[in-house]
């Protein structure tokens, strides 16, 4: 009885404490500030690579606050840095980019944006994977930090990286000199709002967060003709057909069981006719794997498959296997996953620092860890604790990340990631 009344206050005061902490006069001061730049930001997105409006307007509001900032790394990317004294180079980031996603939330702030497309194409815009709500944690963050000096010493950097949902802006800030032109990062941190978690919380994968992705295109070559004589023919489509197929038993037979691969065919363009057998016919497939090990198993296993069936088909020639985009997985350094866990549950209450399973999407985050910045990539909860709850009951999901439908529920999300990062970034640069 005792026991479970000392219990039951320790719970309460953890809460009053977590309470205190996402609700305290420094996030409190930083916050509307914070919250401005996210209805403007989700107002107005812009496509990966053209990311000019939103990369200024945070530019400008870091200048403001008394950091260093240079614009145009590799593209529209930004780096913000505050000296403070002698300690180590931190590196927080943040993505800058949105989506060709028309908003359907219904929400008085959701974007009526159109732009063009890379291929020309009139596309809506959406902040439809949060990355405005990252900006708007970085400016409150910045804020608190810049305000608050004497809690911390040595390097903060702030990183605005552009493309992100193209897999290219960290490798074009990093090919634009970011390791020559600015100190080198001892640690890097950065996170991702998602509705798998109820806002208030975050989750912490040590080791592995996400996995490697591979991007492939394959064009199989056949012998075109007369859809009735298949006999004067090589058929593609036939070769392609049983390509697919035969792929799908790479993850089934080859792979040791329990281990992730995933070999998806996105698309098959072959033909125009139903009676013309054509000369060859393309594939588009995504490969994704959270080990190296097996992602060269699976990449060696494709690439046989491919061969194997076009010579098996009577090929004219060897297919063209094209291995055109690739991302490596977010590795979080364990030991510095396990050093700030204490931060974080101290800042937000125990009960809302999560251990999380390994996420299947991908990330270009793992460019910078490639540098040799060990990094710890968090999740940040975006779901409305009440909708997550009953979605959970109902045996259904909230709207995922690039959903029409994406709304995270802002306040308490916002509040969380600042309070958050600050915890993190104090830590890291030996303040208290
Ligand atoms: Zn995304
Ligand atoms: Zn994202």
């Amino acid at each position: 009885m005792k026991t479970a009344k000392l219990l039951l206050l320790a719970t309460l005061a953890t809460s009053a404490f977590a309470q205190t902490t996402t609700h305290s006069k420094e996030v409190d001061a930083a916050y509307p500030g914070a919250h401005d730049l996210y209805l403007d930001l989700h107002q107005n997105p812009e496509l990966s690579s053209h990311e000019t409006q939103t990369a200024a307007k945070l530019a400008e509001r870091l200048r403001g606050l008394g950091y260093e900032v240079t614009e145009h790394v590799g593209g529209t990317g930004i780096v913000a840095i505050i000296k403070n004294g002698s300690g180590p180079t931190v590196m927080l980031r943040t993505e800058l980019d949105a989506l060709p996603v028309e908003e359907k939330t219904g929400l008085p702030y959701a974007s009526k944006v159109h732009s063009k497309d890379d291929a020309g194409r009139d596309v809506p815009v959406m902040h439809a994977c949060g990355h405005d709500l990252h900006m708007a944690a970085m400016l409150g963050t910045a804020t608190i930090m810049a305000r608050s000096k004497d809690s911390w010493h040595g390097t903060l950097m702030l990183l605005g990286q552009p493309a992100e949902e193209t897999i290219s802006g960290a490798k074009a800030m990093i090919a634009d000199g970011f390791l020559k032109r600015f100190p080198k990062p001892d640690v890097g941190v950065a996170l991702h709002v998602g509705n798998t978690l109820p806002a208030g919380e975050v989750g912490i994968a040590p080791g592995i967060y996400n996995t490697n992705a591979d991007s492939l295109r394959i064009t199989i070559y056949g012998k075109g003709g007369h859809g009735a004589s298949p006999n004067t023919t090589i058929d593609p489509i036939v070769i392609a057909a049983k390509t697919i197929v035969a792929l799908q038993t790479i993850n089934s037979r080859e792979v040791k069981p329990g281990e992730l691969a995933v070999i998806t065919v996105g698309y098959i363009r072959a033909g125009t006719k139903n009676n013309i057998i054509p000369d060859q016919a393309e594939f588009g497939m995504t490969v994704r794997t959270f080990k190296a090990d097996v992602r060269k198993q699976v990449l060696a296993a494709i690439e046989r498959v491919v061969k194997g069936e076009a010579m098996a088909g009577g090929a004219t020639r060897e297919p063209l296997i094209e291995h055109y985009e690739s991302t490596d997985s977010v590795y979080n350094d364990p030991a510095l996953a396990e050093r700030l866990r204490a931060p974080l549950e101290a800042a937000l209450g125990k009960e809302n620092v999560v251990t999380q399973e390994p996420i299947t999407p991908s990330e270009d985050y793992s460019a910078f860890i490639a540098l040799g910045i060990p990094s710890l990539y968090f999740s940040l909860g975006g779901a409305d604790p009440a909708k997550l709850d009953e979605a959970h009951k109902s045996g259904t999901s909230l709207p995922s990340n690039h959903s029409p439908f994406f709304a995270p529920d802002v306040d308490p999300a916002l509040r969380t990631g600042i309070t958050a990062e600050v915890a993190v970034l104090r830590n890291l640069l030996g303040g208290k």
